[in-house]
């Protein structure tokens, strides 16, 4: 308590090469992490975690994983050596209720987590934890859930949604040129956030055609809704990287804070 009130980000994460690539996304993920200060520990929401029910990783030393195929060996054999924090977890479960969230020992580090951080805090000096999305639920259950988690933005904490506003692995493109319905997507939801609009993105099922074309599978997007429901009243959105990538992925990042 009396700490200055820690960021909440949203990171497009893409490609994992963008862990070892040095692009404008890398590049923009190395500032990001420069601006912000040296947090206490980071909670990490990953696209790339599901679980039937809300698990928060528990262990003193999580595993790199590397959850991809057909990927340079440079990239397998990559390494993100951070710390957990079992102090985080338990307090993570102080705030959610221990009926709502469980401790795994047995995750780690996935590449929605570790291929960010690693260009953010390449030291791996910063402790993280994992929180993983329920299957199943609805936006209106994991914004629910993630407004609970609001008193870590005091306590030094950073909160890290990490995904894709447009996720569309099986329209990928190396043509290059971006899909107009991802552009459409990504710009209503730009949209809603610089309203304050939280409502239709909470309801994303509701619209239809185009968010099924972006969404796909929903679990890029849902990392996005834990961080606008840390939002706080006054706070306005920050963008970074507003592009496309391989026609169906929107790598835009959003800060508050
Ligand atoms: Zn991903």
């Amino acid at each position: 308590m009396g700490e200055k009130r820690m960021p909440v980000l949203f990171m497009g994460h893409g490609s994992p090469m963008n862990a070892i690539e040095d692009n404008e996304f890398s590049q923009a993920w190395e500032s990001i992490g420069k601006a912000i200060s040296h947090p206490k520990a980071i909670l990490c929401i990953s696209a790339h975690w599901e679980t039937p029910t809300t698990q928060v990783t528990g262990m003193t030393q999580p595993k790199t994983i590397h959850d991809f195929y057909g990927f340079p060996r440079e990239l397998n054999e990559m390494q993100y050596p951070a710390a957990g924090s079992p102090e985080l977890a338990v307090r993570v479960i102080q705030l959610l209720g221990a009926q709502n969230v469980t401790v795994d020992e047995r995750w780690g580090l996935d590449h929605g987590t570790w291929s960010v951080l690693a260009r953010m805090y390449p030291q791996a000096d910063v402790p993280v934890v994992q929180l993983s999305l329920a299957q199943t639920r609805d936006g209106q259950f994991h914004y629910d859930l993630a407004r609970q988690l609001a008193p870590l933005r005091d306590e030094g904490i950073l909160i890290l949604g990490s995904g894709n506003v447009v996720h569309n692995l099986r329209l990928i493109s190396f043509e290059s040129e971006p899909y107009p319905w991802a552009i459409e997507f990504d710009r209503q939801v730009k949209e809603c956030i610089e309203r304050d609009d939280h409502e239709p993105l909470i309801h994303f099922q509701e619209q239809a055609k185009l968010a099924a074309l972006a969404i796909n599978s929903g679990e890029h997007y849902l990392p996005l809704l834990y961080v606008l429901a840390l939002q706080q009243p006054g706070e306005k959105a920050t963008f970074y990287c507003e592009q496309m990538s391989l026609g169906s992925l929107s790598m835009r990042c959003v800060q508050f804070g």
